[in-house]
């Protein structure tokens, strides 16, 4: 029957899409340049992700995968300038009570590797190997051990629809790390880390997108928002393309999202979903981000400031511009 680890575990890693985005995360926050995703069967079979980020030491391996071990708090104070996209030290624990993980890491400071097994939540190895600096962690069989939960999900293609989905919005919201994911054997899309964003748009969307959009720039003393939008005749069928990044992170506001919208009404003919690509930064004491378990939602202290400011800039474009 279900240990309260793996009933927990469905909070944080309820398919392979939400295992895929807390180990690329953890990547991301180990400081990593380079991140590999690979994936089989939709994820159920096989998840691994490389990153060339700071590796974890042989002492702090077991504890990593302790729930709510986490080295990126240390007290009551670091929770409100949370500028890492982990924080609560739940992710490792939670996958690794549903599935087999294999961790190969390694520090800058260690001359040897090391491997380390995990299944279901129970150790069975930690050896000493040779290996690059970094990480790799693989995750076989997920929710192996939850019948139930596995079949909730949908079926392989769909769930690696839903894992292509992120991997597009991380390579998006992170333009400085490059990204490679590959589906069974194939690699499906790269990003070259060279903050290059209409290069990643391209990619993603494909040639036209270049074409219809524009790029935003707006600074005041509170914050910060660049990236592109979308020329307002092109239209889209959904919120799928209305993306914003606050810090990093791809995030929910409905803040943003109206203010979004609103900005375009004047200039959408018969639509409202824009195409919106926009990076804010804000000061993380503004934010709370502790709002959503998977983190997708933030709630700001300064929703006035971010809406107005959401609405100039994109209305100073629309309005300035030749279409
Ligand atoms: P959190 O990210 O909330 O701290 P996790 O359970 O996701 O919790 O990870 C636990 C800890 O394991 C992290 O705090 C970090 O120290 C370490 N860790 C996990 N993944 C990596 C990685 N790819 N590179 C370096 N350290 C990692
Ligand atoms: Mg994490």
């Amino acid at each position: 029957e279900p240990t309260i680890n793996q009933i927990a575990a469905g909070e944080v890693v309820e398919r392979p899409s939400a295992v895929v985005k807390e180990l690329v995360e953890n990547a991301v926050d180990a400081g990593s340049t380079a991140i590999t995703v690979e994936i089989k069967e939709g994820g159920l079979s096989l998840i691994r992700i490389t990153d060339n980020g700071a590796g974890i030491a042989k002492e702090d391996i077991p504890m990593a995968f302790l729930r709510h071990a986490t080295s990126k708090i240390r007290t009551a104070q670091d929770l409100l300038s949370v500028t890492s996209l982990g924080f609560r030290g739940e992710a490792l624990s939670s996958i690794a009570a549903v599935s087999q993980v294999e961790l190969i890491t390694k520090t800058s400071s260690s001359l040897n590797g090391y491997r380390y097994i995990i299944e279901g939540g129970d150790e069975k190895s930690l050896e000493e190997i040779g290996s690059p600096g970094g990480t790799t962690i693989l995750i076989r069989n997920l929710f192996y051990n939850t019948p139930a939960r596995r079949k909730f999900l949908k079926s392989a293609v769909t769930e690696a629809g839903y894992i292509s989905d992120l991997m597009e919005r991380l390579m998006v919201s992170h333009p400085d790390i490059s990204f490679k994911y590959i589906v069974n054997n194939q690699v499906k899309l790269q990003s070259s880390g060279n903050n290059n964003i209409k290069d990643i748009l391209y990619n993603i969307y494909g040639r036209d997108i270049t074409k219809e959009i524009l790029p935003l720039h707006y600074e005041s003393n509170e914050l910060k928002i660049t990236g592109f939008i979308g020329k307002p005749m092109i239209n889209r069928g959904n919120r799928m393309y209305e993306n914003y990044f606050i810090n990093g992170r791809y995030i929910k506001s409905n803040v943003i999202t109206k203010a979004i919208e609103e900005a375009y009404k004047p200039f959408l003919m018969q639509h409202k979903y824009p195409f919106t690509s926009l990076y804010y930064e804000i000061d993380p004491n503004t934010i709370d981000v502790n709002v959503h378990p998977q983190k997708l939602e933030i709630r700001l202290k300064n929703n006035e400031t971010v809406y107005q400011a959401t609405v100039d800039a994109i209305r100073d474009i629309l309005s300035g511009k030749e279409m």
